[in-house]
């Protein structure tokens, strides 16, 4: 008798017009509303896709979900975001880490502007040419905003599809098995609803850990969970540490409350934010090497702790001095009265930084209600493959 073949790990487990309709079906009664999302049946807005996309890259669900609808609000176009300046946008993004994407989605909309005739472009070239979009966001926004037969392949997507087709490897190189292989799912009716379909199966149902088989629509088909562990799939690559780095901050008060801060370089970590002064970030040095850094001659005094702030390829760690300025003039920087502080573009580092120098820093623009979510929300951000990827974080 002769054997069966094995069926190859990068071939689906079953016809692809059977995992479409199950997926569809599920899709149809299990999918949130959620801001950036057109209501069954109506239009989306291709420039709230392409925001929600950028959003979502390196930002969770549930955070998104607070701070879209103001940004939105306050940029309903791509022309209104164009028109504004650097300074305006980074202040409306706080709160959604990542600095770099805001500028990459402002320089996005100025080339929408001037060569798109303000509408975001529905041709996936096309957007794959827009500063800011990678492969993954270009895919994503095509498909969702334009019904465009492309499979956005996030985080969320490679998850199931390792766990679907059986891949025994770690997520990087399972990347493009993983495309190719769900490429035909896209290939029929409904690609739109489609690609969000196997975003939201993999948030909601093949999570990360402990995924819900019983609740799939893909259970029969999927090898892993024939193999009685979906859960090892793909596999966990070894971790590379993140090397530590030390700084000193200074946190200058005047007697009427004001703070000092100063503006980072532009093009580095957190370029053109707003921080306390501090000395450069490199190896640990005594307090006393590091207050040759100081913007003013004061009697600084150490605050006990520490901020921890961990970037996407570096920890910091930054202990902090305080002193009021009773005269003289800083060498460096510019004084914010508290009520100033809400116009302050304030990275997360410089928020922990106030907080543990004893002041509470405002909350940052568009901060919403709680996610409407819920305990659902995905935990982890898409973090697709795309161009803006780490440098710098929030
Ligand atoms: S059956 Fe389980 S492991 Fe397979 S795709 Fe569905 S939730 Fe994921």
């Amino acid at each position: 008798m002769r054997r069966r073949p094995r069926p190859s790990p990068c071939a689906l487990p079953e016809e692809p017009a059977r995992l479409r309709a199950a997926l569809l079906g599920w899709w149809d009664a299990a999918r949130r509303d959620l801001p950036w999302r057109a209501r069954p049946g109506a239009r989306p807005d291709p420039w709230a896709v392409l925001v929600s996309e950028v959003m979502l890259q390196q930002t969770t669900a549930a955070t998104v979900a607070g701070r879209f609808p103001a940004f939105l609000a306050r940029f309903p176009t791509p022309s209104a975001l164009a028109r504004a300046g650097l300074e305006e946008v980074l202040h409306a993004w706080q709160g959604l880490g990542y600095y770099r994407r805001a500028r990459a989605l402002h320089a996005c909309a100025r080339a929408i502007e001037a060569g798109h005739g303000g509408r975001v472009p529905d041709d996936p070239e096309a957007l794959l040419r827009l500063p800011g979009l990678g492969a993954y966001s270009a895919a994503a926004v095509a498909a969702i905003a334009f019904d465009r037969p492309v499979l956005p392949v996030d985080g969320n997507v490679v998850r199931v599809g390792c766990r679907l087709l059986g891949l025994e490897t770690v997520p990087g190189p399972a990347r493009r098995v993983v495309a190719e292989a769900l490429a035909p799912l896209a290939a029929g009716p409904r690609p739109a609803d489609l690609a969000q379909a196997v975003m939201e199966l993999g948030a909601l149902v093949c999570r990360p850990r402990a995924p819900d088989c019983a609740a799939c629509p893909w259970r029969a088909a999927c090898r892993a969970r024939a193999s009685g562990e979906p859960e090892r799939l793909p596999l966990r690559p070894v971790p590379k540490p993140r090397p530590e780095q030390a700084t000193l901050a200074f946190l200058l008060r005047r007697a009427d409350g004001a703070v000092l801060l100063r503006r980072r370089p532009e093009g580095g970590i957190l370029g053109g934010m707003m921080e306390l002064p501090s000395s450069p970030w490199g190896p640990e040095r005594p307090i006393a090497e590091a207050l040759a850094h100081a913007p003013a001659v004061a009697a600084w005094e150490p605050v006990a702790g520490e901020v921890r702030h961990v970037f996407s390829h570096l920890v910091l760690r930054a202990r902090l001095v305080r002193a009021r300025l009773s005269d003289g003039v800083p060498a460096d920087g510019r004084w914010f009265a508290p009520a100033e502080l809400a116009a302050a573009a304030l990275p997360t580092l410089t928020r922990k930084l106030l907080r543990l120098g004893g002041v509470e820093p405002p909350p940052p623009a568009g901060r919403a209600a709680p996610s409407p979510e819920g305990p659902r929300a995905r935990s982890a951000p898409r973090s697709g493959p795309d161009r803006f990827r780490p440098a710098g974080s929030g």
